[in-house]
């Protein structure tokens, strides 16, 4: 037998419900198990520990990045300054050889007309 704790009546063991005030017994039943709240607990901790160690290495990560980035930004400035520098060698190889071709090209017109004034020279003694 057991007593129902709104009315005080004495039911049988096996009543789901009070006969007289309608009580339902098994509402007592529906409390959460322990190890349900400890499986339940355990997980949050588990799941908060995983997700604290995702957000670290992921700020990890960033700074990483954020160090990746800078150095290639300062790859980049590196290639920029280069190619300033490649410019200034071709421009000043653009007028270097230009100014001794010209030179040779000078120097081989003048030889050349020299040799044709030559040439029609000795060719006036053999006239
Ligand atoms: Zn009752």
């Amino acid at each position: 037998m057991k007593t129902c704790p709104r009315c005080n009546s004495s039911m049988d063991d096996n009543a789901s419900f009070c006969s007289n005030c309608g009580y339902a017994f098994d509402k007592k039943k529906s409390i959460v198990p322990k190890i349900v709240i400890i499986i339940v607990l355990t997980a949050a901790v588990v799941v908060s520990i995983v997700v604290g160690r995702f957000a670290y290495n992921l700020s990890k990560a960033n700074s990483y990045l954020q160090s990746l980035k800078e150095c290639a930004d300062l790859m980049m400035d590196g290639i920029d300054t280069l190619q300033d520098i490649y410019e200034d060698i071709d421009n000043a190889l653009e007028k270097l050889p230009n100014e001794d071709l010209q030179k040779y090209v000078d120097l081989y017109n003048n030889a050349k007309t020299e040799a044709e004034e030559l040439f029609d020279k000795i060719a006036t003694y053999f006239e």
